[in-house]
This record gives structure tokens, C-alpha cells and sequence, in this order.
């Protein structure tokens, strides 16, 4: 854990017990500040309360006592509306923060020698990705690499700092929201796409959250921004006009000058003089495709700003295991392959496996995003059929129009119905579930809905139950 400093002998209140805000008020506690914590639901508190913090009815506190509002990245700050903890700390002149910033004041409040690297990422879609393999790579070439934030580990439950560690973490936008000091010895921006707009009020509100990933950076920091849509296009020519910290522009699919760039899978460094051929991305087993081209560009950019020989950069590339929920195949039924991409969540990160394969069996759902699939037409005539589940399942059928399609309501039967068509056809087939939905509706989040895809796969495998004990019943 990290002890967190800069609130010794205050008090700092504390909303939403859940991971995050838990590890805030142990590391708050164990840095020399005292907590009050609330949530909305009395179960959290008694849980908080039986861990011995003390519980403070935040709508009938006096707020003048406190010295921050220690905020779970899942509490509304602006949008829709802010929660009424915002607005109670605003009224009292409390600042709002998240967990991030707690670790950013106390890498900034560390001396010099014990001051560790900062890595982070952000974009609208693979930071984990991305966030995986810096700290794979990191740790291939032997440095002290600790990865968590938004991936994982919470950024305060990762090992305590010392001059030579290397922190590698994820930042939604979110978390970014309730930033002001961070400043990263490498910042990288991976891309932006309309996403949690209703969050942040809108495409604007959404750009500049992403962009408070570069607020404090200068010289001798590095930026890594990707340049393949037009809003990192725009904060990164911005960014080269503003000042002097390295900037590394990086792109998936096209040569870029004094940049990062893959072009058909191979990745160059074009940072020098010399452009200089990296490696063959085709022969890493885990970065299938032009995005994940790009989240190797970008790792590739950050690893050399934190002085990996690109040797060992190019080596970590290959090796790099990959992730669960990603594009992972979950098993193969009779030339039918099952690939779990729960992490979809948007169609844009749909976008990316369905364009992988000519033909798949899609299951697709939940709790759909602005826009919805609208944006994936071109990819329908892909779709040998779609499995519709989850609250989006009637506006996705309506969009799919003449494309083949089910309303399978949940996951077991959309599996099930799946597979028995991609079996009857024969063959090679794909049975692919990248949702582009949020899980919200019918599981707690994108890794429960990916267990449960590759559960319902091994079932279809499970000799079937035997009836003895309902018979003697
Ligand atoms: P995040 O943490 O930003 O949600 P992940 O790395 O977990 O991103 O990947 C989420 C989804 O986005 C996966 O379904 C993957 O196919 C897709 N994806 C991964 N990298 C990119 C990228 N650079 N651009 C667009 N989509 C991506």
C-alpha cells in the first residue's frame, strides 16, 4: 500500500466504500490523516464499519471539518447532475478529488531520490491493453514495474514507492475528472471516440477530461498521443504548439513523420533521422490487428521514453501474453471457435474484433451506448447471424434490419443458439460475444459476463445431469 501524504492531521471524507474508497481511507489512515466515510448503501457501511473506520452521515455532517472529499470514480461529478456530496463539498469550498490525485500529491510530495516513474494511459479504448504490455515489457527488461489504476490493482493498493519503481497505470476519464496534479514522466493518449458522453456532458466535456492526461507535464516529460483520429490529432498538434515536453505522435496504419507508426503490422521508429524497422507485430500471438498495432506503437513509444534499449522493447512485444476478455478464444466445439470480448463496451471496441474475422455468429448487448451499433452497418453483411441480449436487444434489432438475427434475451441461450447454427452450417465458424454494450443489466461488470461466456462454453460440453436425484425426490 501506499501511505498517502500531504492530509497529516486532516480530515478527509470519504464517499463510496466500495474498492477504491476503501483503499483511499486505509492509505489515508496509514499516511497520517483521519476519515469519515459514507455510502448510500447501509451493507457497505456496515462492512466499512466492521473494519473499525469511522462512519460519518455525510448529508447532516459539518462539512467545515473536512479537508477533501475523497470521491469512487463512479459518483457523478458534473453529469447528469453532480451527486449531492459534490455539491455539499463545493458549498463548503471542499475539494473534490479521486485516487489518483491522492497518489500524484504524494509522488509529488516525495524527495527527489525516491521520486518512482509514472506511466500513464489513457484513451477511449486499449488502455489495458496498452497498460498490460508497458508493464510486460517493463518487467521483461528488469525494471521494479508496478501496474494497476483503472487495470487490476487499485492505484493506492500497488507497492509503497522508492526512486527506482516504475508505476504503469490506467486512467479513465473518470479518474482523470478528479485529477489536477498529476503529471506524468510519460503520458500517453491512445485515441478518442465518443464514449460516456452522458458522464461528461457531451463530446467536449469528454476531450477535455482525456486531455487532463498532459495538464502538468514539461520538460523532460514525454507525450505519446496517437494521431489517428481527428481529436488526438487536434490536442496533439495543440500539445506541440504549447511546450516543451517530447512529443511522440503514433499511428497504427500510416507513416508519420519524427513518430511511432505500424504499417501493415510492421512497426517502425521514425523518431530519429533514420527511420528504423522495429518489429514484425504479425509474429506477436496476442496483438492481433490494426488497434492493437496501435497499443503496440504506443508501448513501444513509452518504454523508449523510459530509456528500454528497443531491442528489448521489440522482444517484449512478442512475448507479451495478452489479456482476458480481450479478443480471448475461450475454447473450440467442433470447428467452432468461441472468442470472449466482454471488454467491448462500445461499438467502436466491437468494431475492432468483428473486423478480425470475414464471418461470425455474434452475440451482442446489454446496456447500450449512445448511437448504438449504427456505427458497425458496414460490418453487418459479416454477421452469419446475431444473438440479442440485454436491455439493447429490440433497438439493436432494429437496426440489424434484414441482417439475420434472435432476440436471445440472455447469454446461456445465446451461446446455446449459437452454436447450434454455427455447428449445422459446418466448417470453420466464430462465435463471437463483443457486446459493444455495457453489462450493467444483466451482471455486476464486463469480467463477469466474459466468465460467464466461457462458462456457458464448457457447458455445452458438460455431460448432460443426470436426473436420479430429482427422481427419488
Ligand atoms: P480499455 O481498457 O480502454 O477499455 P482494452 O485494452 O481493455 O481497452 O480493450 C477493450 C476493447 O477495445 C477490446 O474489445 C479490443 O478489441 C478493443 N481495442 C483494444 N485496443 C484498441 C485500440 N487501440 N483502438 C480501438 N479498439 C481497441
Amino acid at each position: 500500500m501506499i501511505p498517502v501524504r500531504g492530509f497529516e492531521g486532516k480530515c478527509v471524507a470519504v464517499f463510496g466504500l466500495a474498492r477504491s474508497g476503501l483503499t483511499a481511507a486505509r492509505a489515508l489512515i496509514a499516511g497520517g490523516a483521519q476519515v469519515a466515510l459514507w455510502d448510500e448503501r447501509p451493507a457497505a457501511r456496515e462492512a466499512a464499519a466492521a473494519e473499525g473506520f469511522p462512519i460519518v452521515d455525510l448529508s447532516t455532517a459539518d462539512w467545515s471539518r473536512f479537508a477533501a472529499l475523497m470521491l469512487s470514480p463512479g459518483v457523478p461529478l458534473t453529469h447528469p447532475e453532480p451527486h449531492w456530496t459534490v455539491v455539499k463539498a463545493k458549498a463548503a469550498g471542499v475539494e473534490v478529488l479521486g485516487d489518483i490525485e491522492l497518489f500524484a500529491r504524494t509522488v509529488n510530495a516525495a524527495p527527489a531520490h525516491k521520486r518512482p516513474k509514472v506511466v500513464v494511459i489513457t484513451g477511449t479504448n486499449g488502455k489495458s491493453t496498452t497498460t498490460a504490455l508497458i508493464g510486460h515489457v517493463c518487467k521483461q527488461a528488469g525494471q521494479d514495474a508496478r501496474v494497476g489504476g483503472n487495470i487490476g490493482i487499485g492505484v493506492l493498493d500497488l507497492d509503497d514507492m522508492h526512486g527506482g519503481a516504475v508505476y504503469v497505470l490506467e486512467v479513465s476519464s473518470y479518474q482523470l475528472d478528479l485529477t489536477s496534479s498529476l503529471k506524468p514522466d510519460v503520458a500517453v493518449l491512445l485515441n478518442i471516440s465518443p464514449d460516456h458522453l452522458d458522464r461528461h456532458g457531451g463530446m467536449e466535456g469528454y476531450v477535455a477530461a482525456k486531455r487532463r492526461v498532459l495538464l502538468n507535464q514539461g520538460k523532460g516529460d514525454t507525450a505519446v498521443i496517437g494521431v489517428d483520429d481527428p481529436w488526438c490529432q487536434q490536442i496533439c498538434t495543440e500539445t506541440k504548439a504549447a511546450n516543451r515536453r517530447t512529443i511522440v505522435p503514433i499511428s497504427s496504419g500510416r507513416a508519420i513523420g519524427r513518430g511511432v507508426y505500424a504499417l501493415q503490422g510492421v512497426l517502425y521508429d521514425g523518431t530519429a533521422e533514420r527511420v528504423v524497422e522495429v518489429a514484425d507485430l504479425l509474429r506477436a500471438r496476442s496483438l492481433p490487428g490494426p488497434h492493437n498495432w496501435q497499443n503496440a506503437a504506443a508501448a513501444y513509444a513509452a518504454c523508449r521514453a523510459l530509456g528500454i534499449p528497443p531491442t528489448d522493447v521489440a522482444d517484449g512485444l512478442l512475448s507479451f501474453p495478452g489479456l482476458v476478455h480481450r479478443m480471448e478464444k475461450v475454447g473450440v466445439i467442433g470447428g467452432v471457435t468461441f472468442i470472449n470480448d466482454s471488454k467491448a463496451t462500445n461499438a467502436d471496441a466491437a468494431r475492432q474484433a468483428m473486423s478480425s474475422y470475414p464471418r461470425f455468429y455474434w452475440i451482442a448487448g446489454g446496456v447500450p451506448k449512445a448511437g448504438g451499433i449504427d456505427s458497425l452497418s458496414d460490418l453487418f453483411p459479416r454477421i452469419a447471424k446475431a444473438y440479442l441480449i440485454g436491455q439493447a436487444a429490440d433497438s439493436f434489432a432494429k437496426t440489424l434490419g434484414p441482417a439475420p438475427h434472435e432476440i436471445a434475451g440472455d447469454l446461456a441461450t445465446a451461446v446455446a443458439h449459437a452454436f447450434h447454427d454455427a455447428k449445422a452450417r459446418g466448417g470453420e465458424q466464430v462465435v463471437l460475444l463483443s457486446p459493444a454494450c455495457a453489462s450493467f443489466d444483466q451482471f455486476p461488470d464486463f469480467e463477469a459476463r466474459g466468465d460467464a461466456f466461457r462458462q456457458a462454453v464448457q457447458d455445452l460440453t458438460a455431460p448432460a445431469a443426470t436426473s436420479s436425484k430429482g427422481a427419488s425426490a
